[in-house]
């Protein structure tokens, strides 16, 4: 591609947009992570990765991506044939579930309705038919960053509590944690999974995850074979604010700094910032007259909004155009929705300008693409923006 003046706009739904007071933390002197400059970093991206957790039990960070901590969840947890229950809601639903298969689990999907999203009723029959508690985990995605729906965490608690089922409770936020309401104690989780490239506004390469007491209960007579993700090890170390192997000090660094912006601008307020982002970006695609790709209103991601294109027309043309002439990534449709949908990332470090920039790219690129629609999405964004 030829030259481009000015920022790319990485409108992808993660990795997001860091922020350059991220970036000038990472910019540091790699330290020592054996020497006593070492255990403050680490004690403050523990404090601060707990309150963003909403927890006061142990969190555990890795040099990995998310999927490093989806299979450590596993691995501390479970036995080998243990059977784990699955909701099929999207792409990452189905990722989450093949490494399960991998790793040697039994895998008792419930088929969702991708548009809908996880359905609570169709656990409890699950539930209710184990009275032997056969069901050890059930896995759950917070936010499917391939459908934008978000999955309610309280009624999938509430649902396991009704049945006076044991089985443990392992939940992908990867993409909801730092954008969303995220409540690992109130909501009773076991592990709750995340990674650094999304809602934490930092680059790709760490994957943590909160672990409750009945997790890590559970850990002490997991069979699954285990060595780099062993919690025992990681906690013996942690505890004295070091690592078993070397940690990726200079994302730590960038950790730091994401946790004292998020603290800054205050959880609540960010929880808010990104709900209006996705309101106005939904009222952007009615205006164009396409359709938003979720169809239940209670379920609606704050972090990125999928969009339906018009039968016929293929969204890779589209993002294709919208790159090379705007110099912005927009997310692919994964999988199954390859071809069909478009995913507009509006969380992490955003604001209204960078999202009436987004938006004109995306009508901009609809027109030019030839995709038919209605002009005046941007005005309807901005109208709701400037209410
Ligand atoms: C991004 C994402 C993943 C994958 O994380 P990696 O960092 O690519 O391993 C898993 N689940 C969800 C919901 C995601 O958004």
């Amino acid at each position: 591609m030829s030259y481009q003046a000015g920022r790319h706009f990485l409108q992808i739904p993660g990795p997001t947009n860091v922020p350059d007071r991220v970036l000038r933390a990472i910019d540091n002197p790699t330290i020592d992570h054996r020497g006593a400059d070492f255990p403050p970093l680490a004690f403050a991206c523990f404090e601060g990765l707990k309150k963003v957790f909403a927890t006061k039990s142990e969190v555990f960070i890795y040099a990995a991506s998310g999927s490093g901590a989806w299979e450590a969840a596993l691995v501390n947890t479970l036995s080998p044939g243990d059977r784990v229950v699955v909701f099929d809601s999207g792409h990452f639903a189905a990722l989450w579930t093949k490494m399960a298969g991998h790793l040697g689990l039994t895998v008792d999907s419930i088929a969702c309705d991708w548009r809908q999203g996880p359905d609570a009723t169709a656990l409890a029959a699950k539930l209710a038919a184990d009275p032997g508690h056969e069901i050890k985990a059930v896995l759950a995605i917070h936010n499917e960053t391939a459908t934008g729906i978000t999955c309610n965490m309280a009624s999938i608690r509430k649902t396991l509590d009704d049945a006076r089922h044991p089985a443990l409770l392992l939940v992908d936020s990867i993409s909801g944690l730092g954008s969303m309401d995220y409540r690992h104690d109130e909501w009773g989780i076991d592990v709750t999974i995340s990674g650094s490239q999304k809602g934490l506004m930092l680059p790709p390469g760490l994957g943590f995850h909160a672990v409750s007491a009945k997790a890590l209960e559970a850990g002490k007579t997991s069979k699954m074979p285990k060595a780099y993700w062993r919690w025992d090890d990681m906690l013996a170390q942690n505890r004295t604010g070091f690592f078993p192997t070397t940690p990726a000090t200079n994302l730590l660094y960038g950790m730091k700094e994401a946790l004292a912006m998020l603290e800054e601008e205050g959880l609540e307020n960010v929880f808010a910032r990104h709900k209006r982002h996705a309101e106005a970006t939904r009222r952007a695609v009615r205006a164009w007259g396409l359709e938003v790709y979720a169809q239940n209103e209670a379920a609606y991601s704050s972090a990125l909004t999928s969009v339906l294109m018009p039968e016929g027309f293929d969204e890779a043309a589209l993002r294709r155009v919208i790159f090379q002439k705007f110099n912005m990534s927009l997310g692919a449709g994964l999988s199954r929705l390859a071809g069909k949908v478009f995913r507009i990332g509006h969380l992490g470090y955003f604001n209204d300008l960078m999202l009436a920039g987004t938006l004109s790219g995306v009508e901009m690129g609809l027109k030019l693409a030839g995709v038919p629609h209605k002009r005046g999405g941007v005005d309807a964004a901005l109208e709701y923006l400037s209410a």
